[in-house]
């Protein structure tokens, strides 16, 4: 018999043939069986099996052992003293903690109806007694394995639920953050988006603003010129296509903006825009070229009597005055027009006609319109040509000075010279002053030719200073342009020169026009009167042939009248200058100034004008305008 009672609560033996290796392989056997023989035979044959084995002696002792620790199969005999097999097995099977545990009933009864009772009470076996320890420990065996199998089968159902929760939960995660993160890209799309949008609509204004004007929101001249490009491209291919340009210019526009001031021009120039677009058709636009300059382009059109038409209609309703705050304003306009019928190969020649065939019509007389023909394109190109050879010339130094002489009409004696300047052009032979002059001024060369000019004639008058005596008392008159009046340092530059050729100031007397005076600002004025300060003269040329400007002649320090030659010539023709003439003297005298006729050229009229008390004449009765070798000899013989 086998002392159990003295063994550990549990043999830690390892079963023989367990299963396969797991962590938690259960083999804890406990056996409740009241007879110590079974309990003997039973521990025995496990403990050697190497399975874990308690025992308990009655149904109490067995729950107050599972409630200890649970054992993984539990033996329980049916017929015990106390609480039977049975109910203990109910009992067990009604906790939940231990429903589970596989319980083998051992009984000596072989009845079928208890089998069932306790198969209903939950048990998984039946070992029948005396105990054949084979089937035992198979059936041991067997359920320990099956419990194992449904433990870990439980567990695994347990871990897969769980990890499905997990995955569940993971979703959740990953959808939550996806439905974030769509939203953030979302809003990062729309942002993006609107920042395109921006720089798109700011990408336009800027195209916008460099095609266009910003006063009138007209198409500029960047515009009209890349249109004219690709008008000219595609007539070439298509010559029936063709164009037209109406070149306006606002006539008066430079006083109004001048005497207004640039704020109500600028409204004018609005209210232009506004009016001329009323005139157009719709395959017109309406450029600004700038300042008061504004150029319809007509495309496509039959013919040039299209663009007339629409200068016509122009012309007509430009002249409705403009109602500018408490102003009533009148302007007009002078039209130049030109077409695709002069097959240009420039947008710049397109532009540079329709300019001269406007130029056209403000010498016209204004308020009218000039289709370009090709003797105005002749004449543009010669200008031009002259242009460049004025430049070419003065690099070249082609011009002389020439002079006439200036004489005292009642002694005869000379008085002084006024230095005319010539032009000995290499292939046009000598150029006269009044072809080229007009073209100086209007591109500036004037300040170079005007500034030789001064040094030449002061120079000459140095040299015959120095060849003789006679010439000490010489006047030198030098014509001076309007523009050279604006220059800023003439007055230093003529006193330089004087100065370097040791002339005073009194021997010179510079010639201006009459208008020059007329529209003299205060700047200018100023100029005049520094250099008479140095001592100069100041003579009005050509008196009497611009708005007369009497009344305003005391402001001016002018100390001659020159008579225009007009007078003189219409002296000759009938005598009805001679009042006029006599006028002129008279007011000369009557302001402390002294007078000279030029264009004198018959003894009658020198005649006359000394009877009119006239100082001075100029003019090919006593000479032309003479070289300065020829020059040098009439000193010497006078
Ligand atoms: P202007 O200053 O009135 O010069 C007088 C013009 O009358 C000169 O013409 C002269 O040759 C011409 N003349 C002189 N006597 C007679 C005459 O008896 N009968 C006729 N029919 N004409 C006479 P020119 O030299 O051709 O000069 C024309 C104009 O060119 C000048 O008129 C002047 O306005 C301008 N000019 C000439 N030289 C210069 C210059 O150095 N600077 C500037 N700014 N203008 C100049
Ligand atoms: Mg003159
Ligand atoms: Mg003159």
């Amino acid at each position: 018999m086998c002392s159990f009672p003295n063994l550990p609560e549990y043999c830690q033996i390892s079963p023989e043939n367990s299963m396969e290796s797991s962590p938690k392989q259960r083999n804890s056997i406990l056996i409740v069986e009241d007879n110590p023989n079974n309990i003997g035979v039973l521990f025995n044959l496990l403990i050697e099996k190497g399975f874990q084995v308690r025992v308990a002696r009655d149904g109490e002792s067995c729950l107050d052992k599972v409630n200890y620790d649970a054992p993984d199969l539990i033996l329980l005999d049916v017929m015990m003293p106390g609480m039977d097999g049975f109910e203990t097995c109910a009992r067990l099977k009604a906790n939940p903690t231990w429903a589970e545990i596989p319980v083998i009933f051992m009984t000596a009864l072989s009845e079928t109806v208890d089998k069932l009772r306790g198969l209903q009470l939950g048990a998984v076996d039946y070992i029948t007694k005396p105990f054949e320890q084979q089937e035992i420990l198979a059936r041991v065996q067997l359920h320990l394995q099956l419990y194992n199998l449904t433990q870990r089968l439980k567990k695994e159902i347990g871990d897969r639920k769980a990890a499905q929760t997990a995955l569940k939960q993971l979703n959740q995660d990953l959808e939550q953050r996806i439905t974030e993160r769509t939203t953030t890209l979302e809003k990062t799309v729309l942002d993006l988006q609107n920042a395109h949008r921006a720089l798109l609509a700011r990408e336009q204004q800027l195209q916008h603003n460099a095609l266009h004007d910003s006063l009138t929101g007209l198409p500029n001249r960047t515009w009209l010129l890349t249109r004219l490009s690709q008008l000219i491209k595609t007539t070439q291919h298509h010559p029936q296509h063709c164009y037209a340009i109406l070149f306006i210019d606002l006539d008066r526009f430079k006083v109004l903006n001048d005497s207004l001031g640039h704020l109500v021009g600028d409204e004018l120039l609005k209210q232009v825009a506004q009016r001329l677009q009323t005139c157009l058709p719709d395959n017109a636009t309406l450029v600004r070229w700038g300042g008061d300059e504004f150029i319809v382009l007509l495309e496509p059109i039959d013919s040039e009597e299209d663009a007339i038409a629409i200068a016509a209609t122009i012309l007509d309703r430009i002249t409705i005055p403009f109602q500018l705050r408490s102003y009533q304003i009148h302007t007009g306009a002078s039209i130049g027009i030109t077409s695709s019928i002069h097959r240009y190969q420039q947008p710049q020649a397109v532009l540079r006609d329709a300019d001269v065939a406007m130029y056209h019509a403000k010498h016209a007389g204004r308020g009218c319109y000039v289709v370009l023909t090709p003797e105005m394109q002749r004449l543009a190109l010669s200008r031009l040509q002259l242009e460049n050879e004025l430049r070419e010339g003065l690099a070249r130094q082609e011009f002389v000075l020439h002079y006439q002489p200036i004489v005292s009409l009642s002694t005869g004696k000379l008085y002084g010279f006024e230095a005319l300047i010539r032009w000995y052009h290499p292939k046009r032979g000598l150029v006269s002053p009044i072809k080229f002059i007009p073209i100086a001024e209007e591109t500036g060369l004037i300040h170079d030719l005007g500034e030789w000019v001064l040094q030449e004639a002061i120079q000459q008058l140095q040299q015959w200073h120095r060849q003789s005596p006679q010439s000490q008392g010489l006047m030198m008159s030098i014509n001076l342009s309007p523009l050279q009046l604006m220059q800023e340092n003439l007055v230093e530059k003529i006193e330089f020169l004087l100065r370097k050729a040791q002339i005073k100031g009194e021997q010179i007397k510079l010639e201006v026009t009459e208008s020059c005076l007329l529209e003299a600002r205060s700047s200018e004025t100023q100029v005049l009167e520094r250099i008479k300060a140095l001592g100069m003269q100041i003579c009005i040329d050509d008196f009497g042939t611009g708005y007369s400007a009497f009344s305003r002649l005391h402001e001016f320090p002018v100390d001659t009248l020159k008579i225009d030659k007009s007078f003189i010539r219409r002296l000759r023709q009938d005598q009805r200058s001679g009042p006029t003439i006599q006028t002129i003297i008279t007011l000369a005298h009557g302001l402390q100034m002294d007078a000279i006729a030029e264009g004198i050229e018959t003894p009658e009229e020198r005649q006359k004008l000394q009877d009119m008390g006239c100082e001075w004449g100029q003019g090919y009765l006593f000479a032309t305008p003479l070289d300065s070798s020829q020059a040098s000899e009439w000193i010497f013989n006078d």
